[in-house]
């Protein structure tokens, strides 16, 4: 994501105020937080854990520096009117209210109207999204609204079961509990009958 001008700034005033030397913003948060937690950063198995760390959120934030209209934008025109379905998609994202993370399976069908789009896609489309600070509710929606918005299908269909470390770790506890959301728009939601068999075709990963 582009940093505004002012953003920037802050940053800038930030580290200084911190003393942290420009272009080493993450190592020093991360020696900042460390220090925070009662640790010695200087000490021989922490010394490049703010480097790792750094790579680490880089990558698990890397679906800011995708863009879901490149990754859609190439459609083929077809014939087929039946509902494209993939299902077991796996994903990793990050709760943006600890910063943790919360990972599963997502089941994606869309029905086409005449433009379908490469099935290696739709994992790519999930990663974009995934690879965020996020809620699970949220990135459900993004990622029908995105297909919706731009193949301009008949209908999506969303759902995502996740397990989430803020859960599990913290709080409550409770380490089975999965969160399972969904997204359906156009036949999905006005066809009991297209939601159905959608539902039935990815049932079998419930269990
Ligand atoms: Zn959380």
């Amino acid at each position: 994501m582009a940093r505004t001008s002012q953003e920037s700034e802050e940053l800038r005033k930030l580290s200084r105020s911190l003393e942290i030397p420009a272009g080493q913003e993450w190592e020093g948060a991360v020696r900042l937080m460390l220090q925070l937690m009662g640790e010695d950063p200087n000490r021989e198995g922490l010394r490049r854990t703010p480097l790792r760390v750094k790579k680490a959120l880089q990558f698990f934030t890397s679906g800011y520096r995708q863009k879901p209209a490149t990754i859609l934008s190439r459609t083929f025109n077809v014939r087929h009117d039946e509902m494209v379905v993939v299902k077991d998609i796996d994903f990793y994202s990050m709760c943006e209210h600890h910063l943790l993370p919360f990972f599963g399976r997502c089941h994606i069908a869309y029905m086409p109207d005449k433009k379908i789009v490469g099935l290696s896609k739709i994992p790519r489309l999930v990663e974009a999204f995934s690879r965020r600070l996020q809620v699970q509710e949220q990135l459900t929606t993004q990622i029908a609204e995105s297909i919706n918005g731009h193949l301009k299908p008949l209908g999506v269909a969303c759902v995502m079961e996740a397990a989430h470390l803020c859960l599990m770790m913290r709080g409550v506890q409770k380490l089975n509990a999965r969160a399972v959301t969904s997204s359906m728009l156009g036949v999905f939601r006005t066809s009991e009958k297209t939601r159905s068999e959608f539902l039935t075709l990815i049932r079998s990963n419930f269990s």
